[in-house]
């Protein structure tokens, strides 16, 4: 099939939903259609300025290029990610790639009649392990979650730390000793206070530390993956391609490595960062893993048997932009039987 025509939209996102903490450029949806009347649709990041680039430029890339095989698509990632180096690489140009490289994935997916996982080879877990994250944790216990992650923001000395304990032995408290606890600190912390808390939340057993440092500062997080473990280092949600994920590994920053894949340049960079991983000997566990888009990805590769999910997306009264998306069930996710990523799409949200 040949492509006809590429375009995006920024949703009606009515302010930000449920599980967003940006205040701009958030989730774009991507459409691919083609002369056989199949559709691909693709998630990105990026905001109005992403839509820019995949109507404009991507779109003048893509059109009347045949898209048959896995293969294909990789030759239009790296067409697209040649094309826009120079404005591009990293950042915006990227998550638009991004929702571009999903939406060819959907598309052939579905013009086969076959969910994405099995373009990748099929199910290695027939369902993951799913964890909150949220500071619900009776709520999420009484759902079947196993496992959950605390977000902790540093606000000095004095509540700081006092506060990053009470959630940390409270979460232990409530979800037992055999559960998977994980604290994120969005770039909060530095290598001080990283090292108090060690020593601080030792009792509590935590799982990873995510995103201590900038994702600028590799040699820094290196240095500190001695001074947490056991704990492990996790981050690179904000890290893009296979490219900057080589710098990860040649840095020795991270223990486990968190793409977002419809940020990273989609699922074509994921598989690359995710065959790095396995060179390199760390863990993948994408940011928001439970959403489709990193889930088909998790339970048909060597990643982690571990996906995140925001479970305040599933609210009543949250804003819902794809339909069907699978959710928790006794603590685990899985993938639909269906074509493509298994999703629909809410078009009252365009
Ligand atoms: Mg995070």
């Amino acid at each position: 099939m040949r492509i006809s025509d590429v375009r995006a939209v920024y949703p009606r996102w009515r302010g930000l939903p449920a599980g967003a903490w940006q205040s701009h450029f958030w989730q774009i949806v991507v459409e691919v259609r083609t002369d056989t009347g199949e559709v691909g649709l693709g998630y990105g990041g990026g905001g109005r300025p992403a839509v820019e680039i995949v109507g404009s430029h991507f779109r003048e890339l893509l059109s009347g290029r045949v898209i048959e095989s896995a293969d294909d698509i990789r030759e239009a990632w790296d067409l697209l990610y040649l094309k826009s180096l120079p404005y591009g690489r990293k950042g915006i140009p990227i998550m638009a790639l991004s929702g571009v490289d999903l939406a060819l994935w959907d598309l052939l997916a579905k013009s086969e009649g076959r969910p994405v996982y099995d373009l990748l080879g099929g199910l290695e877990k027939r369902s993951v392990r799913a964890y909150a994250s949220t500071r619900e944790f009776e709520r999420e216990r009484d759902a079947g979650f196993t496992a959950v992650k605390f977000s902790h923001l540093w606000e000095g000395a004095n509540g700081g730390y006092d506060d990053a304990v009470r959630a940390a032995a409270r979460a232990r408290e409530v979800f037992g000793s055999e559960a998977l606890v994980m604290v994120d600190c969005y770039m909060s912390w530095d290598s001080v206070v990283t090292a108090e808390m060690s020593r601080l939340l030792a009792p509590y057993g935590l799982y990873w530390f995510e995103d201590v440092l900038t994702p600028d500062d590799l040699p820094g997080m290196a240095a500190l993956k001695p001074v947490a473990a056991p704990v492990l280092l996790a981050g690179g949600e904000h890290e893009f391609t296979h490219h900057g994920f080589g710098d990860v590994a040649r840095a020795g920053a991270l223990d486990v490595w968190q793409p977002d894949v419809t940020w990273c340049g989609g699922l074509t960079a994921a598989l690359r960062v995710v065959e790095l991983a396995e060179r390199t000997g760390v863990k993948v566990t994408p940011h928001r893993g439970g959403e489709v888009w990193g889930l088909h990805l998790v339970a048909a590769t060597g990643c982690e048997d571990l996906a995140e999910t925001h479970p305040d997306r599933w609210r009543e009264d949250a804003a819902v932009l794809w339909m069907d998306e699978p959710r928790a069930v006794d603590g685990r996710i899985a993938p639909a039987d269906r074509p493509g990523f298994g999703v629909t799409l809410n078009e009252e949200m365009l």
